[in-house]
């Protein structure tokens, strides 16, 4: 039994708390900072007891010295990051395992965001942690890797199960689906999802998490269906 909840951080970050409810074993992934997600977890009952990153952006890993200092977790994150996170205990690559509580999370390899950026993929959850590969309605920007990398992601995580309950690291919700609308203005799931997304929004509430069947109905880079479509895609809405 697997409880996930969001805190949101910065401007835009989600941090994520995840308690295993028989076990008590509590994962934080991605701590862009320490204070707000203590007192998540600490206002729940629940004891830290690991951290998982997916890639080494200070927006991802700020958090971990301070997480790890009160409260002896564990952290995991990507072997090949492991030059710029300076707190890992545990260093994982694609078809490792990660587990929480009995449950597995396998590891995918998802380089493009950055070099090694990895995402915990829990089958018998229906769950998956993206960090800043995978948005709702979009991806995350190409710093370390290639399009043709991200169309490999794309293609990946387009094959998990319509239900499977995407985490992303942002909330960029609102500003892919302008984008999206843009790109496919006959698209009738974007143009009824960018209008949902403005409400949510406008509520204060947030748009995360996503679900793979919503991504391949609205998401234009899971939709692209070429390499070069993708790039396209991507350098549009770098100067969207
Ligand atoms: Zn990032
Ligand atoms: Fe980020």
């Amino acid at each position: 039994m697997i409880e996930v909840v969001g805190v949101p951080v910065l401007s835009d970050n989600y941090v994520w708390l995840m308690h295993e409810v028989v076990t008590g074993d509590t994962v934080v992934i991605d701590p862009a900072v320490a204070a707000p997600v203590l007192e998540a977890a600490e206002q729940r009952g629940w004891t830290i007891s690991q951290i998982w990153n997916t890639h080494w952006h200070p927006d991802h890993v700020g958090g971990n010295a301070e997480i790890k200092a009160a409260t002896g977790c564990r952290v995991t994150g990507p072997a090949a990051e492991a030059g710029k996170i300076d707190t890992l205990d545990v260093r994982v690559k694609g078809n490792d395992i990660a587990t929480i509580g009995g449950l597995r999370a396998e590891v995918w390899d998802v380089p493009a965001h950055t070099a090694g950026h990895i995402a915990y993929h829990l089958p018998s959850a229906g769950i998956i942690f993206v960090g800043d590969t995978l948005f709702a309605m979009g991806c995350g920007r190409l710093f370390e890797g290639t399009a043709a990398q991200m169309y490999d992601n794309m293609l990946r995580f387009a094959a998990l199960d319509d239900a499977t309950k995407v985490y992303c690291a942002h909330e960029y919700t609102l500003s892919n689906a302008k984008f999206a609308a843009a790109m496919e203005p006959d698209n009738a799931d974007i143009a009824a999802r960018l209008a949902e997304v403005s409400a949510m929004r406008e509520r204060g509430e947030p748009t995360v998490p996503t679900t793979i069947r919503q991504e391949r109905a609205t998401n234009p880079f899971m939709r692209a269906g070429t390499v070069e479509e993708l790039a396209r895609l991507r350098t549009a809405k770098d100067n969207f």
